[in-house]
């Protein structure tokens, strides 16, 4: 069992994420996504730019082009298929970032899934909420 115990990932990232994925159809879209981890909680809330070259394959990043201490989870499409990650995206998932979040096509929020770095699906724990404008209300 890993760490994960609760998981804010940004409504409006997420949104952002899942229409770069219909855009991209029927290419795959892969991200990089940063936030902050404390004791209890992860929170996902940036995009982490980086080059990549997608095919119907898959996508092809450089990932000496980020620093990936900052990554703190992956975003990738299935253009095909159900949200369930591949031999690839396990492989992916144990070297880079604590959560990953799969969207399958129509790319709707219920068609996304939440894994942890050992592949187990973590969604119950994922909370999708506008994290940024609460934050804004604060100040
Ligand atoms: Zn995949």
């Amino acid at each position: 069992m890993s760490g994960v115990k609760r998981v804010e990932f940004d409504a409006r990232l997420l949104d952002s994420l899942l229409e770069a994925s219909d855009k991209n159809h029927p290419d795959e879209f892969f991200a990089m996504l940063g936030g902050s981890i404390d004791a209890e909680t992860i929170t996902i809330d940036s995009l982490i730019v980086v080059p990549f070259e997608a095919s119907d394959s898959g996508a092809i990043f450089d990932l000496l082009s980020v620093h990936t201490c900052d990554v703190i989870g992956t975003f990738h499409s299935h253009p095909y298929g159900d949200p369930v990650p591949s031999e690839d995206d396990l492989m992916l998932f144990k070297r880079l970032g604590a959560v990953h979040a799969i969207a399958a096509y129509p790319y709707t929020p219920d068609r996304v899934e939440f894994y942890d770095k050992s592949g187990r699906n973590i969604t119950p724990v994922v909370e999708v909420r506008y994290t940024a404008d609460e934050e804004a209300n604060n100040r």
